[in-house]
């Protein structure tokens, strides 16, 4: 039976929410991070007191909205989620913190783009659980103590460098966020093509794994494109030739770099010698906004030894020149 546009939106729609691992045990991967947080989650528990505040950071797409739903799901308490730049006026802060309930969470993504005068209301509250704000205007305005609730603050950012230390410091958990290994991916594809009812050979779902940039959001992103392109060729299960076929359609390359990644070493290449050049140059060059680089293209390059930083910029290493196929040292 076919079903109509809005049921199979609905329908993906639940399936993807049911992708979301509920408890620490069904998220994979990140040990390290799991262990700590268990142990703080049932300390905090014991002693019925809201978990400390949590600061999770490291490249885009590594699960920490995830895992914050998955902290607030252990600690059996409500999340409510928003972003840095959602929150554009201490008064956007006041009604969020307004609606938690006591030992209730609030995730801030991006909070490195909070504004600086909502970060300055954050000090007291999170410290104190309290918030000063003004009411009124002109020579009728007054202070008034706002108490709230002991609640936990997650904050997710993709750049830790960029956060102010008097916010650094008022999280007592940190949490760093690292690329995934493969067997981690192969398991965390495996578990999606269950969720989706497909069925995916081992070597299917390493060769996935292994061109996800180690990242969960880019391994079922491409799971969800080469399921498509079994399900026409009518086969009946995702093995490794059908994973590469899509997979090169799709321009990821043999070691999962995509377009944009292999444009920036070429025009490393190409114009600068190979380097050092700075960031904003590239990324205007390529046509991309700057904090994209930093974000979400350079730290894998970096990861993988393809790129390194040094004083003057970024420099291609012999890696790198290997993967394009080029000699190193360079001839001229
Ligand atoms: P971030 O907030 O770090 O950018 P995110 O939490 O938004 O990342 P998602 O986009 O939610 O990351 O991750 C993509 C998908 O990958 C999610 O739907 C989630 O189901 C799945 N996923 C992420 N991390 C894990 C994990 N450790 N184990 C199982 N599934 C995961």
């Amino acid at each position: 039976q076919l079903l109509s546009g809005d049921n199979v939106d609905a329908a993906e729609a639940s399936l993807e929410k049911s992708l979301r691992p509920q408890t620490l045990a069904q998220y994979i991967g990140q040990t390290r991070v799991k262990h700590e947080l268990g142990v703080y989650i049932e300390a905090a528990r014991k002693r019925e007191e809201s978990l400390d505040h949590v600061l999770l950071y490291g490249p885009p797409g590594l699960g920490k909205t995830t895992l914050a739903m998955v902290i607030a799901n252990e600690m059996h308490v409500q999340i409510r989620t928003t972003s840095g730049p959602a929150i554009e006026k201490p008064g956007d802060l006041v009604a969020l913190l307004n609606e938690l309930e006591p030992g209730d969470i609030l995730f801030i993504d991006e909070i490195h783009r909070l504004p600086k005068i909502v970060e300055e209301m954050l000090y007291s509250a999170m410290e104190d659980f309290y918030v000063d704000i003004v009411v009124g205007q002109g020579p009728t305005a007054h202070p008034v103590h706002f108490p709230l609730p002991p609640f936990t603050l997650i904050g997710a950012t993709t750049r830790a460098g960029m956060l102010s230390a008097p916010l650094r410091d008022r999280f007592g958990i940190v949490e760093h966020m690292a690329y995934y290994e493969v067997a981690d991916l192969e398991d965390i594809v495996e578990r999606t093509a269950d969720i989706f009812q497909t069925s995916i050979k081992p070597s299917g779902a390493h060769e996935i794994a292994r061109r996800s940039r180690g990242t969960p959001r880019i391994a079922n992103r491409l799971f969800k494109r080469i399921r498509d392109f079994a399900e026409v060729a009518e086969q009946a299960a995702i093995d490794e030739p059908i994973v590469d076929r899509s997979l090169t359609y799709l321009r990821v390359d043999n070691d999962g770099l995509d377009e944009t990644d292999n444009k920036l070493l070429r025009t490393m290449l190409d114009f600068y010698d190979g380097g050092p050049v700075g960031l904003s140059t590239l990324a205007a060059n390529i046509g991309e906004e700057t904090d994209t680089i930093a974000e979400m293209v350079e730290p894998y390059l970096l990861q993988i030894g393809y790129l390194k930083r040094t004083q003057r910029g970024r420099v291609v290493t012999a890696k790198g020149y290997q993967h394009l196929g080029l000699p190193y040292p360079p001839q001229n």
